[in-house]
């Protein structure tokens, strides 16, 4: 299944395999093709990606690279696919898995997008990597760069959260804020990538990008013991990731290496940011931007390049798109991490808080095979934790301790 071309998503014209993203025909989206697999022997491409290495590199017989890099010291993925039971019960369901991708170097997925982006413009000869960022790419990219010995510019939004410009200064990247949001940061980059000869993951790149996002797939099939859930809960932003974990699937299925079909696929989005989800439920078949103002700031893309294609996807697989406010993306975060023990950011509370009321709606059986994508680590939205627990505050001593501190009386 070697890479061919890149392919216009809509009028189908192919590219040789170099920096570009966009159709000169119809200015459509371009994707990475493969030659198509005949006389694949099943059994024997699970024995080479078993004795693969334990990060997305195992994959790389499905990634757009002429080979993994040597020397590639910040392992992405292989995270792990944890079953949640308590939080299953909470939620009436039986069979609830976390894949938990705050497990990677910089605590996001975006880890998986920025290795095989970074690794095909190495290939590509480029020296300098950039990036537009929500904030979790901007981590991603600055470190990668570092280990790889590369040059970095990335660009955020002025009001990210502290702690992710703290966790992407430090790798000693040009760091720039724009007064702007991520919509005014990417239309920036578009033009900054037209002057600079440089690779910027999610623009010129992007085609190489999205396809990290399959790996994700990949893994929970292979961590199911080589088999396909039946319903897939990931969060939106551009809708990169929702749509290629789908085709990872996919992939594995028309190769013969899972059996079964596409999971029924439900996105999750926050109402602060949720053209999508709107689009969803007005039956519509593209997104009308909108201007975000949302907690979940690491999926807050008001014009979402994928979006007709996460809505389709939506809708052919029988799942949907669904949003929630502020506060329930607060109790998603507890959710999750009373019943499981992970912390995740934001954006995992947007996918929890959208997971628990697909489960209240009654629109998930009871005896599905259920996985919810986690995608960032809550440390890096640390604010959110502000205010959901309390705290007993007492001096020093055994009586004050028993006096202030509920249950703590000796029976
Ligand atoms: C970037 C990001 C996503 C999804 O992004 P897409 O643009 O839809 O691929 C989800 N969660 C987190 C934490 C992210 O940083
Ligand atoms: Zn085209």
């Amino acid at each position: 299944m070697p890479p061919e071309s890149l392919t216009c998503k809509e009028c189908k014209t192919t590219y040789p395999l170099d920096a570009r993203y966009v159709c000169e025909r119809c200015f459509g989206p371009l994707e990475v093709t493969y030659a198509s697999a005949t006389g694949v022997d099943a059994e024997e491409l699970r024995r080479r990606i078993q004795a693969g290495p334990h990060s997305l590199w195992r994959y790389r017989d499905f990634l757009p690279v002429e080979a993994p890099p040597r020397g590639a010291n910040l392992p992405a993925g292989w995270t792990p696919l944890l079953r949640a039971d308590r939080l299953a019960e909470r939620l009436g369901l039986r069979e609830l898995w976390i894949k938990n991708d705050a497990a990677n170097p910089t605590h996001s997925f975006k880890d998986r997008v920025v290795a095989v982006a970074l690794a095909r413009a190495r290939e590509l000869g480029f020296e300098v990597i950039a990036c537009a960022s929500t904030g979790n790419l901007a981590n991603a990219v600055a470190a990668h760069a570092a280990a790889a010995g590369l040059e970095s510019y990335v660009f955020i939004p002025a009001d990210l959260e502290e702690p992710k410009i703290l966790a992407t200064g430090i790798y000693g990247t040009h760091l720039v804020a724009v007064n702007g949001n991520y919509d005014d940061v990417n239309r920036l980059c578009t033009e900054v990538a037209g002057e600079r000869d440089w690779a910027f993951v999610n623009v010129n790149m992007r085609p190489y990008y999205a396809e990290g996002s399959k790996t994700i797939a990949y893994e929970i099939a292979e961590q199911l013991g080589w088999s396909v859930p039946d319903r897939i809960v990931a969060p939106i932003a551009s809708g990169s990731l929702f749509t290629k974990v789908a085709r990872g699937f996919e992939e594995w299925i028309e190769l013969g290496l899972v059996k079964g079909a596409v999971p029924t696929m439900n996105g999750a989005q926050a109402t602060g940011c949720s053209p999508v989800s709107a689009a969803f439920a007005a039956g519509q078949v593209v997104c009308r931007p909108v201007k975000p103002d949302t907690i979940a700031k690491s999926l807050a893309i008001g014009n979402p390049a994928d979006g007709p294609y996460a809505l389709e996807l939506a809708r052919r697989t029988g799942g949907g798109i669904d949003d929630v406010s502020d506060d329930e993306i607060r109790s998603g975060i507890k959710l999750l991490a009373e019943t499981t023990g992970i912390f995740t950011e934001t954006a995992g509370g947007v996918t929890t808080a959208v997971l628990a009321k697909l489960a209240a709606r009654g629109d998930i059986d009871p005896n599905e095979r259920v996985v919810a994508v986690i995608t960032g680590e809550g440390l890096k939205t640390i604010d959110c934790a502000r205010g959901t627990f309390e705290t007993y505050a007492i001096e020093p001593s055994f009586d004050a301790f028993e006096a202030q501190v509920p249950g703590s009386v000796a029976v």
